[in-house]
């Protein structure tokens, strides 16, 4: 662990190196970075473009694809071309894909050195690397674990995906490479929570967090949630890949929604709403998640609370910046825990929204 490894700094813990990958940063006292992976053939250069566009817009910050052909690894020219976040290629097991993708323009590998071959072969990727300044990050995964290491442990353990990281780690350092990532992703959240704070101690390259195959939107979102979210609430963590089954615009979602949560983003509107109870008088539900719509967009940083009853509401959410609490077809519009006024429960939207906008009339947005 090197000597340089410091607590606080900035909003997060670090504990984590620096390292530049195209226009941003990983690790250290840098945000943790939002990214995801394009699921187009990278050689169809406009569905993939089209694609990364429609992620970028969604709020990611780094974007993958994979590189599984020299087609693949022509195409990133003209991506890079056409996109403005840093761009990272997946590769397994092909130094020469490796290297044509870095010489394309990428600007983060994504290869696993213990894979390539031989020692040449790394020593000649790792050149390239240092070359063009680009970092490598290990991608281990509990289910690919090589075989002395699973014969040793018997079965993925989180020390054996500690071991198989380091295995590939000290690969790259030999050949003086230190501008390395570390993921360690499995489809079971503690066996991965376990094993990237095993690594956190050991060595201070930034990690990449994820829940691998993490499953379909409902359930991917929980394990992510668990996973990422029980790592970085102990400041674990520099970049953030949430896997689900779907759209990845949808992985940007919930991963923006990971990081508005433990206040690792100060953009974006939170809504606190009450689960609802025999007091409830109004359509709670069917209004949380109106208002929940009509915010998905605004930018700001907003608490708004949307409660069953005038009784509890505007005193359970006294932290939330604006409100409503319900009562027998009307609802209760708050500011700061104080009442403003009483609408109608047809008006209780179009008025809530009024009341925050005026707020926010002399800056652009919704
Ligand atoms: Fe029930 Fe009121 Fe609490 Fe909502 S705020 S759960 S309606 S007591």
């Amino acid at each position: 662990i090197s000597e340089d490894r410091q607590g606080w700094s900035g909003n997060k813990m670090t504990g984590s190196r620096k390292i530049k990958v195209g226009n941003i940063y990983i690790g250290g006292d840098s945000e943790v970075i939002i990214q995801s992976m394009t699921n187009t053939k990278t050689s169809d250069i406009k569905a993939t473009v089209k694609q990364i566009k429609e992620l970028e817009n969604a709020g990611c910050q780094l974007v993958r694809v994979t590189v599984n052909d020299t087609e693949a690894a022509e195409a990133i020219k003209e991506i890079k071309k056409q996109i403005s976040i840093p761009l990272a290629a997946d590769i397994h097991f092909d130094y020469r894909l490796a290297i044509s993708a870095m010489e394309n323009g990428v600007d983060k590998l994504r290869i696993n050195p213990g894979n390539i071959g031989n020692d040449d072969k790394v020593a000649m990727v790792v050149e390239k690397a240092k070359e063009y300044n680009i970092p490598i990050r290990i991608g281990v995964n509990a289910g690919s674990l090589e075989k002395s290491i699973l014969e040793k442990y018997g079965r993925p353990t989180p020390e054996a995906m500690v071991e198989s990281g380091l295995y590939h780690v000290r690969l790259l350092e030999k050949f003086g490479f230190e501008d390395i990532i570390i993921s360690l992703k499995s489809s079971n959240v503690k066996m991965m929570v376990r094993a990237y704070r095993m690594m956190r101690e050991i060595v201070d390259y930034p990690l990449h967090l994820g829940v691998t195959e993490a499953g379909t939107a409902f359930q991917g979102t929980v394990k992510s949630s668990i996973g990422i979210g029980g790592l970085l609430v102990d400041d674990i963590g520099d970049t953030i890949r949430v896997s689900l089954t779907e759209n990845p615009v949808e992985e940007i979602k919930v991963a923006k929604e990971i990081l508005k949560v433990l206040g690792l983003r100060e953009e974006g509107t939170e809504i606190i709403s009450c689960p609802t109870c025999g007091r409830t008088e109004i359509d709670l539900i069917d209004l949380a998640k109106k208002v929940e719509q009509e915010f998905s967009t605004f930018e700001k940083k907003v608490k708004i609370a949307v409660m069953g009853c005038v009784v509890n509401g505007p005193g359970e959410a006294r932290e939330a910046d604006y409100g409503v609490a319900g009562g027998k077809g009307i609802g209760v519009l708050f500011k700061k825990g104080k009442v403003v006024k009483q609408v109608k429960e047809i008006d209780i939207l179009d008025e809530l929204k009024k009341m925050i906008m005026e707020d926010f009339k002399d800056e652009e947005d919704i």
